[in-house]
């Protein structure tokens, strides 16, 4: 697995070529004086918009009555009350523990309660094993995935049952990783808060009110799995001319 899929670097390096070709005619000037700068400096304005990959539009059921449980999940377990996803700096990768991504949208759409309180889990995208993006909520909406990190998380849950299962399949890897190399792009997120389910307590951003819940977690794409996927990552944002920025910067969890 190289990363991303060629119709991107094509992109990429057509912008990157077009930017450094000189206009053709009868006027332009035949001496061009130095050269422009190399074409890794050129793209460093990258329209993040030219990396969205496909992505398919499954919206689970997300009205206000899901909204003010959200909202009011949030104030008890972060201390403000919104349902509302900001500027999200960090992505959260699950499994499903399943091996059909249709069973894992009717999981999220039920909104059955988890651990005695509602709004029921939700993700903000499905892949399936064949390299499908769905995606079920809307990026500016809050969903809880991940104990400690729902107030400024976004979700990828990845069909199947082991980060072994997901890492070996190319075709949900490079779909993976050209979404989250997208969701970075778009923004700003660095490479060091791109990480698994099962490291959300070792987070710097994490944070829990109750204090019955502080150590919960699951054990979904821990650091072993997280470093072979950080590995790819970096080479597709490389690939992409996406900075990476800084590094993992784990805080002890006490747990
Ligand atoms: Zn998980």
């Amino acid at each position: 697995m190289t990363g991303l899929g060629g119709r991107l670097v094509t992109a990429l390096v057509a912008m990157a070529v077009a930017a450094t070709l000189p206009s053709a005619g009868p006027g332009a000037p035949r001496f061009l004086g130095p050269p422009r700068a190399a074409a890794a400096e050129v793209p460093a304005e990258i329209d993040p918009a030219l990396l969205r990959p496909e992505i398919v539009w499954k919206p689970i059921p997300y009205g206000s009555k899901r909204k003010r449980q959200m909202a009011r999940y949030s104030r008890r377990h972060y201390g403000v009350r919104s349902w509302r996803l900001v500027d999200p700096p960090v992505i959260v990768q699950h499994y499903t523990a399943g091996l059909s991504w249709r069973s894992a949208w009717n999981h999220f759409a039920s909104n059955d309660p988890w651990n005695g309180e509602r709004p029921g889990t939700c993700t903000h995208f499905i892949i399936d094993r064949d390299g499908t993006i769905y995606q079920l909520v809307r990026l500016h909406v809050r969903c809880r995935h991940v104990v400690g990190l729902n107030h400024v998380a976004i979700g990828i849950e990845h069909v199947g049952t082991s980060d072994r299962m997901v890492l070996d399949d190319p075709q949900q890897m490079r779909s993976s990783l050209a979404l989250t190399v997208w969701l970075q792009a778009r923004f700003g997120i660095a490479i060091g808060d791109v990480i698994g389910h099962a490291e959300a307590l070792e987070h710097r951003l994490h944070h829990e009110l109750v204090e019955s819940w502080r150590c919960l977690v699951h054990a979904d794409f821990p650091h072993r799995a997280m470093r072979e996927y950080r590995d790819r990552l970096r080479e597709a944002l490389t690939a992409a001319g996406v900075p990476a920025g800084h590094g993992v910067d784990w805080r002890p969890s006490g747990c």
